[in-house]
């Protein structure tokens, strides 16, 4: 047996048999949901490979815990450690709002310029849903994480920055385009063809390997033409370099004006008929009304940061809200890759020994996957499944008089014992 780091190798992950993985509890209900999960994610290593394989964790400071022990909200040995040992698992951590520091996930994903957020959204049979037909959600959503308004330049109102902005403004004969500019705070969009490339390419990638037939460039292009806009061309740009193994509606639009309609269309049929991927795209606020209305068009998403955020959140609350959806934060070059729970502390419950541990169970699912060892993620995800379809649920997925209300760790022990 090898004990050793993960490393990446011409562009493939070596994993050795012990490999040690990083791991950061979170604040609030962080360390509960985490030891739930250890549980699951021990039992299912064990089952999968008979003391073949094994985990060795690695405990990390970041967070509250983090401030009080070292001064540091993210010490640096926090950073470089996982800088080192390539793939890690976190919980959630604090971030105030309006004042105080920077996000440390946010932070995170800049440093380690994890430049795909990918969050699978699928339904697992039981859990209460606020729409009739919530297995037809069946979406990949890759958003892109270090880019766009959340790169965190932002002047405050009043500042040397502002002013600074409003002068060159000014001289760019702009300024009268802010409505109040002597109490406009001032924040900048970066979307550059290099970010939106690599994100769409791994949404690809990951199409293409997972037998997924339609891609979506969710965009708001009709306002934000130079942004959002070139998100959109260069979209379809590195999709056709793809060949024959896409078909974009870029290429539709162009038959269509050359051909006409009716050549168009075949040349869509003939590409659906040969199993390519359809890479089309969508604005922003249609995509919220059609993936309410028609979840089932949509397969794979590719979008920028801020829309990524908003829609995430959203699709998972069609499968039961953010309790379930897990999420992995990737970059498909260097191999670094932080899989979390995608809900925040909770600080509200936090000791109790309550909420739902099932977004970072599945969140080590897909690491496991990211890390080859899909046995392993099969086991944790068949084994949430048989837990939430008997009813053995913590209290948020109660929604019913059959469900055996079950704490934190319990559900834990429950999801571990299926194993
Ligand atoms: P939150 O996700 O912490 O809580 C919102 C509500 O969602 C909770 O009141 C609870 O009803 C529900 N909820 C959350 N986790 C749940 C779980 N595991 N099981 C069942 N229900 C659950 O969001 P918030 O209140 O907006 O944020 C609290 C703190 O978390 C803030 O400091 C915020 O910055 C941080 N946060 C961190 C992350 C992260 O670390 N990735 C993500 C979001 C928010």
């Amino acid at each position: 047996m090898t004990k050793e780091k993960i490393t990446m190798n011409n562009g493939r992950l070596q994993v050795p048999d012990q490999p040690t993985i990083p791991f950061i509890k979170g604040d609030g209900i962080g360390p509960e949901i985490w030891g739930a999960a250890q549980t699951v994610f021990d039992s299912a290593v064990k089952k999968a490979y008979a003391g073949q394989k094994k985990i060795n964790w690695l405990p990390l400071l970041a967070g509250e815990k983090a401030y009080q022990e070292t001064g540091q909200w993210l010490p640096d040995k926090t950073l470089s450690t996982l800088r080192e040992y390539l793939v890690g698992i976190k919980g959630p951590l604090t971030t105030p709002i309006g004042v105080g520091h920077r996000s440390i996930n946010v932070t995170l994903r800049q440093k380690l310029d994890l430049y795909a957020c990918f969050r699978p959204v699928t339904y697992y049979p039981g859990t209460p849903s606020p729409v009739v037909h919530p297995e037809n959600v069946n979406i990949d959503v890759f958003r892109e994480n270090t880019e766009d308004i959340y790169a965190g330049i932002e002047s405050d109102v009043g500042t040397a920055d502002a002013e600074a902005w409003k002068d060159l403004l000014t001289k760019q004969n702009k300024i009268s385009k802010v409505r109040f500019p002597d109490t406009s705070a001032f924040g900048i969009k970066p979307i550059s063809k290099q970010g939106s490339t690599r994100l769409v390419k791994a949404a690809i990638d990951y199409a293409l390997a997972n037998n997924r037939h339609t891609l979506t460039l969710v965009h708001k292009g009709n306002i934000m033409k130079k942004t959002e806009g070139n998100f959109k061309k260069w979209g379809y740009e590195a999709a056709e370099k793809y060949g024959d193994q896409v078909f974009t509606w870029n290429q539709y639009d162009k038959i269509k004006a050359d051909q006409g309609a009716q050549a168009a269309d075949q040349a869509y049929q003939a590409a659906r008929d040969a199993q390519k991927l359809v890479v089309n795209d969508v604005i922003t606020d249609n995509f919220f009304q059609q993936s309410l209305l028609y979840p089932e068009h949509f397969e794979v998403v590719a979008t920028m940061n801020l829309n990524g955020d908003y829609i995430s959140d959203a699709l998972a609350a069609q499968v039961g809200g953010i309790g379930i959806a897990p999420g992995g934060n990737i970059n498909y070059q260097t191999g670094h890759a932080i899989f979390e729970a995608t809900h925040g502390t909770a600080p509200q419950f936090a000791g109790q020994n309550k909420l739902n541990p099932t977004s970072i169970i599945l969140s080590g699912a897909m690491m496991f996957d990211y890390l080859g060892w899909t046995e392993v993620a099969q086991l944790i995800r068949s084994s949430i499944k048989q837990a939430i379809q008997s009813h053995h649920v913590t209290v948020d997925f109660a929604k019913t008089a059959a469900a055996t209300v079950l704490s934190t760790s319990e559900f834990g022990d429950y999801v571990a014992q299926l194993i």
